[in-house]
């Protein structure tokens, strides 16, 4: 487990229905990190993170997948047709 010794101080905000947090270099995707985490590597460039259930803002671990850009692209014009 992690043990934090201070409060981490972190901004948040939601652009285009994602999260993003800044530490103080910048927005970064919050569900590109916790993806990285989970897989314990750099998402290589070309690839993209996606929600499997849909929704935008679910950033937990077993709601990601890394895909490649052209498996994701198909993915959603599959799956946007309701
Ligand atoms: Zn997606």
């Amino acid at each position: 487990m992690y043990h934090y010794k201070r409060r981490l101080k972190l901004k948040t905000r939601i652009k285009n229905g994602y999260h993003q947090y800044n530490a103080g270099k910048g927005w970064i995707w919050t569900h590109r990190r916790v993806a990285e985490k989970k897989m314990g590597s750099k998402i290589l460039p070309g690839y993209e993170v996606h929600h499997i259930n849909g929704i935008k803002t679910d950033n937990r671990p077993s709601n990601l997948i890394v895909l490649s850009k052209a498996k994701h692209r198909a993915i959603h014009s599959k799956g946007v047709k309701k």
